[in-house]
């Protein structure tokens, strides 16, 4: 047996509510229990109870109407169907009954139980419409929220792979960057390599088979002469091969500041003592210590070196008999080296590369040369924590200065 369909009449009229049950009544089936209630105030406790499947709610209820009840019902959340029983069929009553959530409105005394039956069957198979479509609209709502959420955290996810790809692609340019100029660096070694060793290499040879042919003791000085030639020759190979493996240590990352507490000037008078067997002919190298101070704490092999590559370029890139100032000064703040030459200085054209491993002026193409010395110097500067400058005028003369401040020593 199906369950009977509850129906709430609100009316204060008591006749009303008689004649709406006689109706009801009427209709085949009887399948409706009609409950009262007589006021506006009763009615919305009955509705909060929501026993009801269906309400006829009169338009006039007092001081109130129906109209205000089924809309605050419809606010409260109430889903059953109301239908709005007026006095009269006009337009604009049944606009405002729509407006506020009425299913259907019926005109009293002009229905009968054929009409009530039609408009409650309606009202709720509607009302069961309305709910179901809100239904789906909800759980679209709620789908289309997860899947917002899903696209965000999705976007998030794709967000970070694509700054870890980014990150990837910027270190495989990074690699790619490095093995290139590492590329570079071996041609240009080999290039330089072949050219730099032939010269000193042919002197070995040349003065060797010289000597053999010099033999009576009147040859003594040319002898000597050749032997002389072959030890610089030597020597020269000793410092571009030299050189050669300083740049190789410091592409692998081998190159480290061991710093020793010593005394400056003593220190610079035994390198520039070592410096005399390649001055030119003339040449000399005025040594000057100026401060009182000389107590250093620096790395002895990398100052060496560094020392040792600017005074054989000012040597190198000067005339016979000129002199290469050398100044040192240890102060409180910071040590100072100052290398100072009156020979045939930089193009200034050539000053930008002047540090590019392998690169040399355009002015000294007939002076042996690799191009690495003062990116070596640069470098070790760089590791002892200290800066260089430089200062050159074409055909006057060039100048490197070193700074190392003090606290870079701690
Ligand atoms: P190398 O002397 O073996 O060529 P360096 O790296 O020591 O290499 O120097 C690079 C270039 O800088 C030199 O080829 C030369 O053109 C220029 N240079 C360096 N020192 C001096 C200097 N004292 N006077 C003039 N030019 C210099």
């Amino acid at each position: 047996m199906l369950d009977k369909i509850r129906v709430l009449l609100v009316d204060d009229d008591e006749d009303d509510f008689i004649i709406a049950r006689d109706i009801m009544d009427d209709i085949p089936g009887r399948n409706y229990v009609l409950e009262w209630a007589s006021s506006f105030d009763k009615a919305v406790d009955i509705i909060r109870e929501r026993r009801h499947h269906v309400y006829l709610v009169d338009f006039r209820l007092g001081a109130r109407d129906g109209l205000e009840l089924i809309e605050k019902s419809v606010n409260e959340g109430v889903t059953a169907p109301f239908i709005l029983l007026t006095g009269q069929s006009d337009r604009e009553t049944d606009e405002k009954a729509m407006r506020v959530g009425a299913q259907d409105y019926l005109v009293k005394g002009t229905f009968n139980p054929f009409d009530l039956e039609r408009s409650i069957r309606y009202s709720i198979e509607h009302a069961k419409s309305l709910e179901e479509i809100q239904k789906f609209n909800m759980e679209l709502e709620q789908r289309v929220e997860e899947r917002t959420r899903e696209l965000a955290a999705a976007n998030r996810e794709l967000e970070h792979t694509n700054r870890t790809l980014k990150q990837a692609q910027l270190e495989i340019h990074k690699a790619l960057q490095k093995e290139k100029e590492l590329h570079e660096l071996k041609s240009r070694f080999v290039t330089i390599a072949s050219h730099e060793f032939r010269t000193p290499l042919s002197t070995v040879l040349s003065s060797a088979s010289l000597i053999t042919k010099y033999k009576s003791a009147e040859d003594d000085d040319k002898r000597l002469k050749h032997v002389g030639r072959i030890k610089s020759a030597v020597n020269n190979l000793t410092n571009i091969l030299n050189d050669f493996l300083s740049i190789s240590r410091m592409e692998e990352g081998k190159i480290y500041n061991v710093p020793t507490t010593f005394d400056l000037h003593t220190f610079n008078t035994e390198v520039v003592d070592e410096m005399q067997g390649f001055l030119k002919d003339g040449q000399r190298i005025d040594y000057q210590h100026l401060s009182e101070a000389s107590a250093v704490t620096l790395d002895k092999q990398l100052l060496k070196n560094i020392i040792l590559n600017l005074l054989s370029n000012g040597s190198k890139y000067s005339g016979e008999g000129k002199t290469i100032w050398f100044t040192t000064e240890v102060t409180e703040q910071s040590i100072r080296l100052v290398v100072h030459d009156e020979g045939i200085g930089i193009p200034d054209a050539d000053k930008v590369h002047l540090f590019t491993p392998f690169f040399r002026a355009q002015n000294v193409t007939n002076i042996q040369g690799t191009g690495l010395g003062l990116n070596i110097v640069k470098k070790y500067v760089e590791i002892m924590g200290g800066t260089l400058d430089y200062q050159s005028e074409l055909g006057k003369g060039t100048e490197f200065s070193i700074t190392i401040p003090q606290t870079a020593q701690t």
